[in-house]
């Protein structure tokens, strides 16, 4: 059993995916070809919103919005403490400071009432000033924009959303990719819509913004890219990689999506009762990057793992550290009263194999042996 299947996808797909590379090979239009603007297109619609720039991959996404709004040194950009580190390694990267945000038990997504806090609490501090909200939307599920729109217009903040993991999610049919001032998106390809290697996307409704991005992902460049008028990245997305996520994207819109929806709606089947389940609130739509359980204790949790892993059940747990104590960060002083939740959460949540080409077959199989696991543990 795989963690992530992405050869029955390409299995599904082989003769157009094949077809999509090796039209890019006897074109030879390697770097911008038009399989890039095609594909631009198809997810600016797809998104809801005005402009998609695609670019190398969803690190260098979040560091091109950060570079387009000029954020840096004296800024304070929040993030939530539960995400991958390249939510929070961008704003060090572009010389900003990151400030960590706990997040929801239910959701696992940014606290709001928290990050409200956390704002007060810079402002008065006076060191650095608020400029940008991080919201990712984890596991694939959309962050809470309603309040976190109210709580950047009180206090006059940039929505950065990091939506690597929220392709394809909603909330009230409203996409994931449309909630940031400017939002991103990774095509690695284990993310609900992947590439064959790296690739990302960055969507705006600002004309202004999107200029600067385009720009920016080609050497900062002006009128053609040997005038360049600013600092920027060589950061353009592959030709073939586009071609590939042309076909990919329609299946992802065609059956994926609701496939893997289905697919969540087993494993709930099948657990509910037994472990505490992944919460999707109403109104709200996940794209599951990932289906993760939540254990009562890191024992539990190491123990749930073990146990899959030896009836050949591949999970993994994201994230075992939470951002606040990575090093690279080298955070003096913090208080490990502020993040309860992540804390606990990096000692028992376990995200179990997920997709939209998981069968009904795989859900009671993997949940038969979860089942197994905490009746025993209960005696
Ligand atoms: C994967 C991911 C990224 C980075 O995307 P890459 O394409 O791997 O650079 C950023 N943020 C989150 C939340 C991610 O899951």
């Amino acid at each position: 059993m795989e963690f992530r299947d992405l050869k029955s996808q390409y299995s599904r797909y082989k003769l157009e995916i094949d077809e999509a590379i090796s039209n890019v090979l006897s074109k030879a239009n390697f770097i911008s070809g038009e399989e890039v603007k095609t594909l631009e297109s198809k997810l600016a619609k797809y998104v809801g919103v005005k402009h998609c720039i695609t670019c190398a991959n969803g690190t260098d996404a979040l560091n091109l919005a950060l570079m387009a709004w000029k954020i840096g040194e004296g800024d304070a950009v929040f993030v939530p403490d539960f995400t991958f580190f390249a939510s929070g390694e961008v704003v060090a990267l572009q010389g900003a400071t990151p400030v960590f945000v706990d997040v929801d038990k239910e959701t696992f997504n940014i606290d709001t009432v928290k990050l409200e806090e956390a704002i007060i609490e810079t402002i008065k501090l006076g060191k650095v000033t608020p400029k940008v909200i991080v919201a990712v939307d984890l596991f694939g599920l959309p962050a809470n924009y309603s309040e976190i729109r109210r709580i950047a217009n009180q206090y006059n903040l940039l929505i950065l959303e990091d939506a690597a993991q929220g392709f394809g999610g909603s909330i009230n049919g409203k996409r994931a990719g449309s909630f940031g001032d400017i939002s991103t998106t990774s095509f690695f390809p284990a993310k609900p819509l992947g590439c064959y290697g790296d690739g990302g996307a960055i969507f705006t409704d600002n004309d202004n913004w999107a200029k600067q991005l385009e720009s920016l992902r080609i050497h900062g460049k002006g009128e053609d890219k040997y005038d360049n008028v600013q600092v920027g990245l060589n950061s353009r997305l592959d030709t073939i990689q586009a071609g590939i996520l042309n076909v990919k994207l329609d299946a992802f819109i065609n059956h994926e999506l609701a496939d893997v929806n289905k697919v969540a709606d087993y494993y709930n089947r099948e657990l509910t009762g037994l472990v505490k389940l992944p919460v999707v609130p109403v109104d709200y739509e996940s794209s599951w990057a990932q289906y993760t359980l939540t254990l009562e204790s890191k024992e539990q949790r190491e123990g749930l793992q073990s146990f899959l892993k030896s009836e050949g059940i591949p999970s993994m747990v994201y994230y075992v550290k939470p951002m606040h104590r990575q090093n690279a960060f080298q955070i003096e002083n913090y208080d490990e009263a502020n993040f309860p939740i992540t804390n606990r959460l990096s000692d028992t949540v376990l995200s179990l194999p997920m997709g939209p080409y998981v069968t009904e077959e795989i859900v009671i199989t993997v949940s038969e042996v979860i089942k197994k696991y905490m009746q025993n543990v209960r005696m």
